[in-house]
């Protein structure tokens, strides 16, 4: 929390009108007679060094200064500022100071062989739709950065060793004068590394990694979609120097069915009947997901209305519950006819004008499943996958 109490403009020792100028150098003297590495294990300096950074974050920044001159550190506090947690806060924040006091400044930053995680892969798989919906298992391959199985990950060929880098003298940095500046730049041999390496790894070129592909079994639950993301832990680039690997993101794409679309988990089949079949009733043989199913459309359908069959649509992916097969009833209407249809139809026609009702269905003359004068229109009826 920011320090309530002391005054920030006393604790860098300057006064209420200084210039930033003042400000900056002011700090300056303060981070490096309290730094913790010229006072180690000293409780008051830790505590001063904190005080003059806080001191500096609020009075450097125009607009928190002018906060804290009108409201004091109420005023602050409103910015969401909260002082600084640790050292580490500090530095990083500050880095342009710190990187002055102790000559890292510039451009050139020394480079770390710090334990470093490895990345994350994507890798797209395609699926047909009966083996997404109702789950499979597949191989894949997958092209992997890995640790050189030579040189153990550091890039050194077996046997050399990693020396200090005799450019820089381990700093990773090397610093020029010119005139009054200092120009830092990152070291050209060990590019930043500290140390060098006299014989590369032949294996990796001393990159430390090399690519592979991996083969992977993967278990495709029941029920993935189109975009479904599948996490395989570990499964990414390892990481370096011991970091943990990354993970594998399998993005699934399904191919559409020629027949069946998806509603959540609900399947939608359409299926195609003579308008007959609709008005007379009939019985068919439908494909479902893991085979056939007969099912009657009753006297009377109308187009586009719907038949449910409970429990025959897509799993979940987790339990035995299933959606439903919705079955809608796609009529349609005949584009030629032969002579005799026609003479049939015109005799329907006729039949129809002289009733006062018309309703095919409930035509008393032609019960479903008889052979009614309807039922006898069509010699060929078409049937949807039925045998
Ligand atoms: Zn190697
Ligand atoms: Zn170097």
């Amino acid at each position: 929390m920011p320090n309530q109490n002391k005054d920030y403009y006393r604790i860098l020792g300057v006064a209420r009108d200084a210039t930033p100028d003042e400000i900056k150098k002011a700090y300056r003297r303060l981070a490096l007679k309290y730094h913790p590495d010229r006072n180690p294990g000293s409780k008051e300096a830790e505590e001063k060094f904190k005080e003059a950074a806080e001191a500096y974050e609020v009075l450097h920044d125009p607009e928190k200064r002018r906060l804290y001159d009108l409201y004091g550190h109420e005023g602050v506090s409103s910015t969401g500022f909260t002082g600084f947690h640790d050292f580490t806060d500090i530095f990083r924040t500050f880095s342009d100071i710190f990187e002055d006091l102790f000559g890292f400044g510039g451009f050139g930053t020394a480079r770390e062989t710090r334990v470093q995680a490895g990345s994350d892969l994507r890798y797209d798989l395609v699926l047909d739709f009966l083996d997404a919906t109702l789950g499979t298992e597949v191989t894949i391959e997958v092209p992997r950065l890995i640790n050189c199985r030579t040189c153990g990950g550091t890039g050194a060929k077996p046997g050399a060793r990693k020396i200090r880098c005799p450019q820089c003298g381990g700093r990773g940095v090397v610093t020029r004068t010119h005139g009054i500046f200092q120009i830092t730049t990152t070291c050209s041999r060990c590019g930043g590394l500290r140390e060098f390496i006299s014989e590369s790894c032949p294996t990796c070129q001393g990159q430390g990694q090399v690519r592979e592909k991996k083969k992977l079994k993967v278990k495709i639950p029941p029920g993935m979609e189109s975009g479904t993301h599948l996490i395989m832990a570990g499964e990414g680039n390892e990481g370096r120097f011991g970091g943990p690997p990354g993970d594998l993101y399998i993005i699934l794409q399904v191919r559409p069915h020629e027949l069946f679309r998806r509603e959540g988990f609900d399947l939608r089949l359409e299926v195609p009947i003579s308008f007959v079949q609709a008005a007379l009733g009939t019985r068919l043989t439908i494909p479902t997901l893991t085979g056939s199913q007969e099912i009657t459309i009753p006297p009377g359908t109308q187009p586009g209305e719907i038949i449910r069959l409970k429990n025959e649509g897509v799993p979940y992916p987790k339990g035995s519950r299933r959606g439903d097969l919705l079955v809608q009833v796609k009529v349609t209407i005949p584009t030629r006819l032969t002579p005799r249809q026609e003479e049939l139809l015109r005799e329907l026609a006729k039949e129809e004008s002289n009733s006062q009702k018309p309703n095919l269905t409930a035509a008393p003359s032609d019960p479903p499943g008889e052979e009614g004068l309807l039922k006898k229109l069509w010699k060929t009826v078409t049937h949807w996958h039925s045998d």
